[in-house]
Parts: structure tokens; sequence; C-alpha cells
């Protein structure tokens, strides 16, 4: 298969639905091999037929991204598959709001084991691959770039009312991208992080529609906003629309493009226009 990513090996978190998958899918028909991850086995495994279906190739490394030792799992996984490293896209998550005099230590922790705890273990297992890899590479006098993006929010780049954990979660996500540049610019990674607006997803239905309930671990969350605010929220973006999934994915697909190889430690904001 050919494509601007032929060769390269994509591992994708939350990829069963929603923004990741269309990431999985544009990665994938790009050229990439996806490992694809999800809570659940099921969707998981749609997502790995779809990537089958453009001509491309999948794995499923399904399970909680929040569990220790799934970093390592997953890094193994794109290695005993594809015989590599090259593109890691952070992008599991979920919110699991209150106004900050509910909500509770479990949910604020929750939020930050997703959003930054999470993709700091990944990145850190992915080390053991990538700095040797690099270091091999050069010493061949070849240079291969390698992308990290790392999925943020609005909220964490201006914060968001009933957002307390989800926010800070986002935000550490920035300063998290902001140190591995400079940590990896010298292993030729290219870490940056693109934050959403507002993207139709389960996340962001309208409350009382469609599969409203996310089933996290042994916690079951309601998902979904007030179709007012919705309105209220287009009509502030300029665009004067939600984003969909791929929309989203082909902001994440520019930071993974060779185009894209001068590009790091950066914020794009993907919001139709919209700054806070
Ligand atoms: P979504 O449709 O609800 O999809 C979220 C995906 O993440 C699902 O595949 C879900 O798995 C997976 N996931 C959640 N927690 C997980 C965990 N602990 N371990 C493994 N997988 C997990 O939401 P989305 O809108 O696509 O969101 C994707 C990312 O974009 C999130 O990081 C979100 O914060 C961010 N974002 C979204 C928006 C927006 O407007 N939609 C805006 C800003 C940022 P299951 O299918 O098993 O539940």
């Amino acid at each position: 298969m050919s494509g601007n990513l032929e060769g390269r090996v994509a591992l994708v978190t939350g990829s069963g639905r929603g923004i990741g998958r269309a990431i999985a899918e544009k990665l994938a028909s790009e050229g990439a091999f996806i490992v694809v991850n999800d809570l659940d086995d099921d969707v998981a495994g749609e997502t790995v037929n779809a990537i089958g279906a453009l001509g491309s190739k999948a794995v499923a490394c399904v399970g909680d991204v929040t569990t220790p030792d799934f970093g390592k799992r997953f890094v193994d996984a794109a290695v005993d598959n594809f015989g590599g490293v090259d593109i890691i896209v952070n992008n599991a998550g979920y919110v699991w709001d209150s106004v900050i005099q509910k909500m509770s230590d479990e949910q604020f922790e929750a939020m930050l084991a997703v959003h930054t705890v999470a993709p700091f273990r990944i990145l850190r297992a992915a080390a053991d691959f990538i700095r040797p890899a690099a270091k091999a590479e050069m010493g061949n006098g070849e240079i291969r770039y390698r992308k990290v993006v790392n999925i943020s929010s609005v909220s964490g780049l201006y914060g968001n009312a009933g957002q307390m954990g989800y926010s800070a979660g986002k935000s550490a996500l920035v300063g998290m991208t902001r140190t591995l540049a400079k940590e990896w610019g010298r292993y030729n990674v290219n870490v940056n992080c693109v934050a959403f607006g507002f993207i139709r997803t389960r996340m962001t239905q309208e409350l009382g529609t469609g599969d409203a309930i996310a089933k996290i671990g042994n916690r079951e969350i309601g998902m979904g906003i007030q179709p007012e605010m919705i309105k209220a929220m287009e009509q502030m973006i300029p665009l004067g629309r939600g984003g969909t999934p791929e929309e989203a994915a082909g902001a994440v697909y520019l930071m993974c493009t060779p185009e894209a190889n001068y590009i790091s430690g950066q914020v794009l904001l993907a919001g139709g226009g919209l700054i806070m």
C-alpha cells in the first residue's frame, strides 16, 4: 500500500470509536500499520477490520490505558507485530465532570490517570525502543523522524467550568509535550499536541441520545451535553458548527507527515476558528 506514511507503525489509544478511530483509519489510509487500543474487545476489533478493508494492517491491544503495565504491552505489541514504533497518538480519554465542591478525589484522580499518567507511562515505555533505535539509525547515517501527538482540549488550554480534573489532565499534557520535545529532539522525534474544540462524538452527543453511558473499568459514566449548550458552543465557533471525527483526525495526520518534520513542541488548536 502506498501513501505518505508507508512503512510507518502507529499506536493510537482509544481508537475503537470516535476521534481515535478516525485517526487510526486516516493514518492507515496513508499506509501506516496500526496498533489499535480500546477498553472493549469488540469495538477494537471493528477498527482492526476497517483498517484491513482499507488495505493496511492492524492489531488490537485491548485494555485500560491507566493500568501500570499498559505502556509496555502497547509498545511490545507494535514491536512484536510490526517491528517498530514510529507514531504514538495519546488519544484515549473521557470526561467526568463536576463543579469543584462536588468533585471527589476519585473523580479528579481518574482524570489525571487517563489524560496525564497514562500518556506519561506509554511514552516512557516507548523510550526503551526509540532511544536505541534512533542511535543505531544515526550511527548508520540515517535520520528517521518519529512522531508523538498528544490530544488535548480547549478545556486544557483555557479552562472550562465543571472540568477541574479534565482541564488539569489536558493542561498537563501540554507541559509534557513541550518537555518531551526538548528531551527527544536529539532522537529526531517531533512531539506535538493537538487540542480540539467541539468535535461531534459519543462524548459530546446531545444528552439523552445514543450510547450515553461509557463503561470505564467498573464505573459507568454518563456522556453528553445539554442541547442548548451545544447550540451556544456552535454559535461561538467561527465556522459555525462542531467538527467531525474525520476533520479532527486530519489535524493529527498533519502532525504525522514528513512535511511536519521541523515542527516540535507545538500546540495546534483544531476548533473551527474557536479562540477563547
Ligand atoms: P469517545 O468517542 O468517547 O471515544 C473515546 C475513546 O477512548 C473510546 O474508544 C474509549 O473506549 C477510549 N477510552 C476511554 N478511556 C479509556 C481508557 N481508560 N483506556 C482505554 N481506552 C479508553 O470520545 P472522543 O470525543 O473521540 O475523544 C477522544 C479524545 O479527544 C479524548 O482524549 C478527548 O478528551 C479528546 N477531546 C474530544 C473533544 C470532543 O469535542 N469530542 C474535544 C476536546 C478533546 P470505549 O469505546 O471502550 O469506551
